[in-house]
């Protein structure tokens, strides 16, 4: 830089790239003249091989930097705000991640962080808190932008639903992450490689990427996907944002233009609704697993019912033995229809499932009685109460008259055999072994001519 006196008296000074400060305008540079004076009539400044146009198009003399006047504090405060806003979707992720292992989630909480480090970095607001040198800021910048389309990319290729974008245009999205990383790595650590074209070529290297993304939202709202509507609106300003970008820095004639306002803006928008479309999709996966999970719980419920009378079947007993042990059930009662295959055999298998309901109605009578079919015409009464024995009599006796009344005609009584027997409420016993106990005494009571009850209780009685 030179200061030139109306006498020819010429003052200089020269700044290396690393020395200059930021401005507090986003994205400028400055540097203090050499001792201008009421005398000065040139001042002449020369860039050292500029790496980039707007350098040059954009440099302006001034008395001062951006004053911190009410107008610039405004447009601060704004910018804050907005992101200040972009921390709100980082707390809803955190709480939708402990519920959802999803990555589109985690990749959401990337892209939001980089786009909240891109309105610090490029507007002034970093100068203002940190005042880093103007080469840092811009690598910074450049390496952040790299962050933003390359968390962007990931978030829309974990976050389209699957089937609803082509395998070639996801696989293109990871492709564009990994190479917008190491684009913007290599322009942040080697600025000066090619000076002349190495920001415009940096520029439109860019360029498959955003015809990539736009390929693929494209495609993806082709296919009905629900998440690139959320998508496709967040992004309509970044894009455009992008495209003025890229046509004003690469189109010779044109000057070019960073869309600056027009991008924070998209930044806001995009996270806005790229969140709207994590909730939604949230509430989805949601309602898909509470579905899931209803359907299982009513599928083991199933599976837990015999088919013909809808009592409890052996693998309700089995799986559950301990939880009715521990809810009182102590007493097990095995009963078994007396010459059933009688019934059957005189009046048909559809009547014997009639007397078969018939019976299962009578044993659900009673509520301290828990009753399930075994199988055939055997079923298992688990009791818990004082008059244990009392309760399963009164049921088993309850048959021949239950069975009559709703099966009429079958000429005969229908009489069922019983076995029952108790556990100590401590004692450590195993279903099977408790069933054998009582299926032992049934067996003596078909044996002593049936139709009664063979029981060996705990407190003594036996009959
Ligand atoms: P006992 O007094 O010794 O118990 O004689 P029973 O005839 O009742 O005993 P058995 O075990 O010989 O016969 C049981 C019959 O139950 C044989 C089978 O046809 C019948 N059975 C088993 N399951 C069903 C079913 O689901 N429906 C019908 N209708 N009959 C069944
Ligand atoms: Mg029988
Ligand atoms: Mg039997």
């Amino acid at each position: 830089m030179l200061a030139i006196d109306g006498d020819g008296t010429i003052r200089q000074s020269s700044l290396a790239a690393g020395d200059l400060p930021s401005s507090l305008r986003g994205g400028y540079f400055k540097a203090a003249l050499p001792g201008v004076t009421n005398d000065t009539r040139q001042v002449v400044v020369a860039f050292d091989l500029p790496s980039h146009r707007m350098t040059l198009e954009r440099a302006y003399l001034s008395p001062y930097d951006i004053p911190l006047d009410s107008g610039f504090l405004r447009s601060l405060l704004v910018l804050a705000t907005l992101a200040g806003m972009l921390t709100m979707p980082l707390i809803f992720n955190a709480a939708f991640y402990r519920i959802l292992r999803e990555p589109f989630v985690l990749w959401h909480s990337a892209l939001t962080i980089s786009l909240l480090l891109t309105i610090l970095t490029s507007s002034g607001l970093a100068v203002v808190l940190f005042d880093p040198p103007a080469m840092t800021l811009s690598w910074l910048t450049t390496v952040i932008f790299g962050l933003t389309v390359a968390s962007g990319a990931m978030f829309a290729h974990s976050f389209i639903e699957p089937g609803r974008l082509h395998p070639l245009l996801r696989r293109s999205l990871l492709y564009s992450a990994i190479w917008a990383m190491l684009l913007s790595t290599f322009h942040a650590a080697f600025p000066f490689v090619e000076r002349p074209i190495q920001s415009t070529a940096y520029t439109a290297a860019f360029a498959p990427v955003i015809a990539i993304f736009i390929l693929s939202m494209l495609d993806a709202l082709r296919r009905g996907s629900r998440g690139a509507k959320f998508q496709a609106v967040g992004y309509i300003p970044v894009i455009m944002s992008g495209l003025v970008r890229l046509v004003t820095g690469v189109v010779p004639w044109l000057e070019s233009n960073d869309a600056m306002l027009l991008f924070y803006m998209g930044c806001v928008c995009e996270v806005l609704f790229t969140t709207l479309g994590v909730a939604d999709r949230f509430m989805a996966i949601k309602q898909q697993r509470d579905k899931a999970r209803f359907d299982a719980d009513a599928l083991k419920r199933l599976s837990e019912r015999d088919a013909l009378t809808g009592l409890l079947n052996r693998r309700a007993i089995e799986q559950n033995f301990e939880t009715y042990r521990a809810e009182g059930y102590r007493a097990i009662a095995v009963l078994d229809l007396d010459h059933f295959k009688a019934i059957n055999d005189g009046h048909g298998h559809g009547v014997g499932d009639e007397v078969l309901k018939a019976v299962a109605d009578v044993l659900q009578g009673d509520r301290q009685v828990q009753a399930f079919r075994l199988g055939g015409e055997e079923f298992v009464l688990l009791v818990r109460g004082e008059d244990a024995q009392l309760r399963a009599e009164r049921l088993r006796q309850a048959i021949p008259a239950a069975v009559a009344n709703a099966v009429p005609g079958l000429g005969r009584a229908v009489t069922a055999s019983m076995g029952m027997t108790d556990t100590q409420p401590d004692a450590d016993i195993e279903f099977s072994e408790f069933y054998r106990q009582a299926d032992e005494l049934l067996y003596d009571a078909k044996l002593a001519g049936r139709n009664r009850t063979k029981a060996m209780l705990a407190q003594g009685a036996e009959g």
